[in-house]
């Protein structure tokens, strides 16, 4: 069956597909691609026929053989955008185990040709900023959290990694009567955004979460985001060279790592969020302008069986899986070029609202592992991408 996907505006989505790994026997794969043409034939393992095999489309698709270096290439025009004042989203999305912290990260950064797009991306944006340095004198600031539970932690934070923010601020009146609250919890803190408002409810039984109400009809209230930031309170750390960004993604990375062991491979089931604000000051006019890059390594995307999965585990299930459909929802509004983009439906589209829409270029890395036994997510993971370009 023959999907044709559109390329809509500013999204563009690139198919990476792991190699098999070491140790791996069994190597059977349902996938053949054309890279330059960006398809990808994916075939039923099980089935035979011409309806066994589907065709997908992406701007370009990456085989297991691409280095870390070929994959950025098609990334770098992006990097000067965000000098240039745009907003940039980059996202890897694909199950765990297919590569999008690879991509993102690379698989150790001491050595610089495993860099993944983090690294190099930073780097080019301090050389970029450099050659200019005669006509607009940057400031670069970086901030990194993790979203868990739908739950903001700042990874760089002095404090230690537990400490969480509500997402925003509240500078607004409101009545507390139009509205019926939950019973039996303290509202601990109050956020408003865009249209809508944050309780942040601390219950000391089991975890703090938030309850978010639209409050459009009532229109008694206004807000301010401090900085422009989607989370001012993260701790945003100055940056001038790539050895900065090197100690400071450490920290991150480090501080993502403490909770992952406690927390049995959490890092797989959060998302991460390296936000670059790059602020720069023309030397002849004075003139200022602002960009952002954000860098997302996505929590794995794997359904979880509602059979087995129990408590946490099907807790944290449903909170990522509402914010993969919350994302895909957003920039699925924003392909259509729909009048409303439901970017408040979840955390990860709030934080990152001033970067999706508008002006704002979005490059979607869609993983994939090469196995057979992989199929039936390699599918989910398609649709996801098809329903998104
Ligand atoms: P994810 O973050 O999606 O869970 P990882 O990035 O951790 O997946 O990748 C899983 C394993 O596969 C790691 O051991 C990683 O080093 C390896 N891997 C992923 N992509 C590649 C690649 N392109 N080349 C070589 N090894 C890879
Ligand atoms: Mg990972």
């Amino acid at each position: 069956m023959f999907v044709p996907l559109s390329r809509t505006g500013n999204i563009r989505v690139y198919c990476r597909i792991r190699p098999f790994l070491p140790g791996q026997n069994k190597k059977q794969t349902t996938l053949e691609y054309v890279g330059e043409n960006g398809e990808l034939v994916v075939s039923n393992p099980i089935k035979q026929g011409k309806d066994a095999h589907r065709l997908f489309k992406f701007n370009k698709v990456f085989g297991p053989e691409a280095t870390q270096e070929e994959v950025f290439l098609d990334t770098q025009p992006l990097i000067r955008s965000v000098l240039d004042g745009y907003n940039v989203c980059i996202f890897a999305y694909g199950q765990t185990g297919s590569g999008k912290t690879y991509t993102m990260s690379g698989p150790c950064i001491s050595s610089r040709e495993d860099w993944g797009v983090n690294y190099r991306a930073l780097n080019d944006l301090f050389q970029i900023s450099q050659s200019r340095k005669n006509c607009i004198i940057y400031d670069v600031g970086v901030q990194m959290v993790e979203i868990y539970n739908e739950q903001v932690r700042d990874l760089l934070s002095s404090d230690g990694p537990q400490k969480r923010y509500p997402l925003f601020s509240c500078f607004g009146l409101f009545s507390f009567s139009d509205i019926s609250l939950p019973l039996g919890f303290t509202p601990f803190l109050l956020g408003c955004y865009d249209g809508g408002i944050t309780f942040y409810y601390f219950d000391h039984s089991i975890e703090d979460f938030y309850v978010s109400f639209d409050l459009h009809t009532l229109g008694i209230w206004s807000t301010t985001q401090p900085n422009g930031l989607a989370v001012p309170e993260a701790s945003m750390h100055s940056v001038k060279s790539t050895a900065d960004v090197l100690e400071l993604m450490n920290i991150g990375l480090m501080n993502r790592a403490v909770g992952a062991t406690a927390l049995n491979e959490r890092s797989s089931r959060s998302h991460s969020v390296l936000t670059v604000h790059v602020h720069g000051t023309d030397v002849k006019s004075g003139a200022t302008l602002r960009g952002n890059l954000h860098l997302i390594d996505l929590a794995g995307s794997e359904r979880v069986d509602r059979s087995e999965a129990t408590g946490d585990r099907l807790k944290e299930a449903q909170h990522i899986n509402k914010s993969l459909s919350a994302l895909g929802d957003v920039i699925f509004a924003l392909a259509q070029r729909s009048p409303h983009v439901p970017y408040r439906n979840s955390k990860l589209t709030q934080v990152l609202q001033s970067s999706l829409g508008g002006q704002a270029k979005t490059l979607m890395f869609v993983q994939l592992n090469p196995d057979a036994d992989s199929y039936s997510e390699t599918i989910s993971t398609l649709k996801f991408a098809e329903r998104v370009s």
